[in-house]
């Protein structure tokens, strides 16, 4: 997995982070992942939040936290 970086590039040519939103139940563009659910077996479960999602609900992407 690469690191995520913070560039707000406008291109058109990678829609970065394109997927399915666990809040709002959409596909959006630039969804961050926010939470792993580890499971004993199996894949667990990701989450991801879009950006209007973040900020309505307060999250923090899982690559942010401390
Ligand atoms: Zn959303």
């Amino acid at each position: 997995m690469a690191e995520t970086t913070h560039d707000a590039t406008s291109g058109e040519d990678t829609p970065q982070g394109y997927g399915y939103c666990s809040w709002h139940h959409r596909f959006a563009g630039d969804v961050r992942l926010i939470d792993i659910v580890e499971q004993g077996t199996g894949p667990g479960h990701v989450h991801y939040a879009c950006a209007p999602c973040r900020t309505a609900y307060g999250l923090v992407p899982y690559a942010d936290r401390p």
